[in-house]
């Protein structure tokens, strides 16, 4: 057996496995549990922002809190305005004053409401996400027992196609068993194809002069396009 047919010996294991290998990656099973895995990461970020936000609406409200109070405070001392007003004040510089506090409570109800609405809506959305993010917590555990089940079910097959592997690689000079490994890792496949009227047969891209000969020889040339080794049938 000549080196190209070893190699090509040894491929045909080898997409058996990579067949084993895109059946978990491309299961139903893996995108469920990437789905679950990305929800609860983005909402356990989510709820983390709201827990940040509940707290500057606390803080918010804290300070809507003394704001009153001041304005409370200010109305307090109008309680004795007939006094003043017996004693010769001035009605004039408590109207004003008095247009100034409502215009304060005006925009203090104003903000009331608005905050009101915004820890009522934060609040809502909290108590969604928590609920939804605890079921897909709970859905993710199965999902992941699931994968794991059709992991070690691959894992068996797959031992016994690299097992055969193995074996074939033995015939195989490991610098070229080296090359193809690497080629293999730039998810290149397959990696040794024919040669088809003097062209790639996977690209279709020609082959250099140089190379046409070297086929003729036996040996193997890469495509300058799709990097693949190519040797003659
Ligand atoms: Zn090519």
């Amino acid at each position: 057996m000549t080196y190209v047919e070893k190699l090509l010996k040894y491929q045909e294991a080898d997409e058996k496995l990579l067949k084993v290998e895109r059946e978990l990656a491309g299961s139903q099973e893996r995108k469920n549990l990437a789905q679950a895995v990305n929800f609860v990461t983005k909402a356990t970020e989510r709820l983390e922002a709201l827990d940040g936000k509940a707290l500057s609406l606390a803080s918010t409200l804290e300070e809507l809190n003394k704001k009153y109070a001041d304005v409370s405070e200010t109305l307090a001392e109008f309680e004795n305005l007939d006094e003043l007003l017996e004693g010769g004040a001035d009605i004039s510089f408590y109207k004003k004053n008095l247009a100034q506090i409502s215009e304060k409570l005006k925009s203090i109800k104003q903000e009331v409401a608005a905050l009101t609405k915004a820890i009522k809506d934060s609040n809502e959305e909290f108590q969604t996400l928590y609920t939804k993010n605890r079921a897909m917590q709970k859905q993710g555990k199965e999902y992941q027992e699931a994968y794991e089940k059709l992991k070690a079910e691959k894992r068996k097959e797959s031992d016994i196609i690299k097992a055969e592997l193995a074996k074939l690689s033995q015939d195989v000079a490991p610098e070229v068993m080296q090359r193809y490994q690497s080629k293999r890792s730039e998810r290149i496949f397959p990696i040794l194809c024919p040669e088809q009227a003097g062209r790639c047969s996977k690209c279709g891209s020609e082959l250099s002069l140089a190379g046409k000969e070297k086929l003729l020889t036996g040996g193997v040339v890469e495509c300058d396009n799709c990097h693949r080794f190519i040797y003659k049938p």
